[in-house]
Order: C-alpha cells, then sequence, then structure tokens
C-alpha cells in the first residue's frame, strides 16, 4: 500500500464489540466511541459515522461536517436520518438490510405467542403470589390461525414462512409494492386492500417502513375492522401504529392484544406509557428486534466493513439508501 490516507470515524450509537475492535485494529483509522466527550465535535473531522437507531442526524448537520463522506446505519430503517439532507451535501448513506431478519422475526412471533398464551400475564400472577386457576387463564393457540402480514419485504417473507412451516398458519399479505411475483414460493394469499386483511387476520403483524403512506396505518378506522380477539403486533416502526387509538382500541376490547416492540417514544417509560401498561394484554419491549448476540455481531461488522469500503474507495458490501 502506497502513503496511507487516515481516517476519523465516530460511533454514534453503542456498537457489539466485534465491530468496534474491526475498525480499532486498522493502524490508520482514529475511532471515537459513543462515551467519548470528544463525540461532541464530531462535525469538525468525522470522515465517517457508524450509526444505530438511538441518534439523528440531520441537514444541519451534514452541513456543518465538511469531512464527513459516509454513513452506515447498522439495521434497514433509516428514518433517523435526512436522506435529502445527505444527498444534498454528497455524503453517502448505507445500510445493512437483511442480516437482523431473522431476530426481528423470532420476535415478532415470540411476542405473538407470548399475547396468545398469556405467558407475561401469567408470570406476573405467579411471581405476585396469586395462586393461577388454569380454567380461567385459558389462552389461545397459533395453530391453524390465520396471520396478516404488512409489508412483504425480507422479514415479512421470513414471518410468513415460519409461521406456516411451525404453526401450519394461513398467511394473508398487503404490500402493494412488492412485485408481482414475491413470494411466489410461500403459500399466501395476496389482498389488495389492507382492509381485506385486518377483517380476516387473527395476528396482524407489522414489517413496513416509516414513511408518510405508513405512518398512522393502523389506526381507529383498522382496530375497528379487525376482530375483537386479533393481536396486532408492531415490530416495524413508531409511528406505524396510531398510538392514541390503539390505547382507545383496547379501553373498548376492539382487539384481544397488542405487543409494540417500536413506539413513538422510545425507549418506553412508565411515566409515558403508564396508561397503555395497565392492559395485560398489551406488551412492550424497548427496541429489541435486532438484539441478538448473533445479529449484533453480524451487522456490527458489516457496518464497520461497509464503511471502510466506501472510504476507501472499494465496492460496498452494505447497500447504498
Ligand atoms: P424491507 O424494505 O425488506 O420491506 C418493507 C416492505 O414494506 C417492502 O416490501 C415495501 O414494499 C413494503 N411497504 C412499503 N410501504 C407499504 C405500505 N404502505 N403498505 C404495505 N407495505 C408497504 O424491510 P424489512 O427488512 O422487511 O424491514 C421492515 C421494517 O422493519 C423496516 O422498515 C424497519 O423499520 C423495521 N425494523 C425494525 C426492527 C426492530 O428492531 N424492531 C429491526 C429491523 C427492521
Amino acid at each position: 500500500m502506497g502513503s496511507m490516507q487516515e481516517f476519523t470515524i465516530y460511533i454514534v450509537d453503542p456498537f457489539h464489540p466485534d465491530a468496534v475492535q474491526l475498525v480499532q485494529n486498522i493502524p490508520y483509522v482514529r475511532v471515537i466511541l459513543p462515551d467519548d466527550p470528544r463525540k461532541a465535535n464530531w462535525h469538525a473531522d468525522a470522515d465517517g459515522i457508524m450509526i444505530r437507531s438511538d441518534s439523528k442526524l440531520t441537514e444541519e448537520d451534514f452541513a456543518k461536517a465538511t469531512r464527513l463522506r459516509a454513513v452506515v446505519k447498522q439495521g434497514v430503517g433509516v428514518d433517523n436520518i435526512d436522506l435529502e439532507g445527505a444527498k444534498k451535501h454528497g455524503i453517502a448513506i448505507h445500510n445493512t438490510p437483511a442480516l437482523n431478519s431473522e431476530s426481528v422475526a423470532e420476535l415478532s412471533m415470540a411476542l405473538t405467542l407470548t399475547l396468545s398464551r398469556r405467558v407475561a400475564e401469567i408470570d406476573r400472577a405467579v411471581r405476585g403470589g396469586e395462586t393461577v386457576v388454569r380454567s380461567k387463564m385459558l389462552s389461545t393457540s397459533m395453530f391453524r390461525k390465520t396471520v396478516g402480514v404488512v409489508g412483504m419485504g425480507n422479514i415479512g417473507k421470513i414471518i410468513a414462512q415460519k409461521w406456516i412451516g411451525a404453526f401450519e398458519c394461513n398467511v394473508v399479505a398487503y404490500d402493494p409494492y412488492a412485485p408481482a411475483d414475491a413470494w411466489s414460493d410461500v403459500a399466501h394469499v395476496r389482498v389488495s386492500e389492507l382492509d381485506e386483511l385486518l377483517k380476516v387476520s387473527d395476528v396482524v403483524t407489522l414489517h413496513v417502513p416509516l414513511v408518510k403512506s405508513t405512518r398512522g396505518l393502523i389506526g381507529a378506522h383498522a382496530l375497528e375492522i379487525m376482530k375483537d380477539t386479533a393481536i396486532l403486533v408492531n415490530c416495524a416502526r413508531g409511528g406505524v401504529v396510531d398510538e392514541k387509538a390503539l390505547l382507545e382500541g383496547l379501553r373498548n376490547k376492539q382487539i384481544g392484544g397488542a405487543a409494540l416492540d417500536v413506539m413513538e417514544i422510545e425507549p418506553p417509560t412508565v411515566d409515558v406509557y403508564g396508561e397503555y401498561l395497565k392492559y395485560e394484554n398489551l406488551i412492550m419491549t424497548p427496541h429489541i428486534g435486532g438484539s441478538t448476540k448473533e445479529n449484533q455481531s453480524r451487522s456490527g461488522m458489516a457496518v464497520a466493513e461497509t464503511l471502510m469500503d466506501v472510504l476507501e474507495g472499494r465496492e460496498a458490501g452494505g447497500k447504498l439508501v
């Protein structure tokens, strides 16, 4: 190698140690970690940024960061980054789609089963010293139930395959943008109207990005036409579910239960979501869809590799957004 160019990389959100080590081991890369006080001055000297969904990047940031050339986001959702602003200032934004799909699919199913089999509720009763009368705590089996998948992308497809394979479920899918032959290898019924899916599904699981057309996609109307036994699962993004409408829906017993891994205000706290948490048939997790050891290592390293590829002018493994 000829004269080596030096790079400064800011890791602005917590990354798996494998990913941190990967960049720290490169002698000509200076790495600033999220808890380093120097992070506050990143605009001055950052060549590249490794980010997750905790931090936000605005157009103002991109205007100030004159050295910045590339940002790589772990996972698929890039709604915390102003893409237009980045484009305007010639900054490349990459993400690592598909790598965390298995982990998110598992969580959506885990949350569904937790609700359908009332696991969290019964566990709380046991911990609270109650004698659980089993005949009064009957739960619902997922065997051969109908699962509605909203968004037929990477995660949606894996979910569909898993519910069919493990529980012989019927899958109804809605995605106006997916190509006609998407999922040609998965047995499913595709509908062209969301309402058709909502009316027949025992589980409605959301796997769409947060964009204008999906904000409030599940609101008062949707909750009204869903089965009153249906389980709603949001492992996509807060804002796809209209949370005020959901609270009303729970209050009026319009649905059987809801599980949110993502919400409008994250992480969820009792201060903000206390009213919701009064319902035994609501469960919340703090955006842990991708938080498996396996995924954090794999996706984190892909972020580090992609960033180095972009900075050093190689073809990047991650995807240009
Ligand atoms: P993807 O891009 O592969 O699939 C998204 C699908 O949604 C696409 O097929 C698209 O056509 C479809 N879509 C867009 N607008 C729609 C609409 N109005 N109605 C129905 N479908 C619509 O993405 P993915 O990898 O499957 O991820 C899905 C979402 O999950 C991401 O956008 C991200 O926000 C979220 N996510 C959450 C976590 C977590 O930790 N909970 C982790 C990863 C991803």
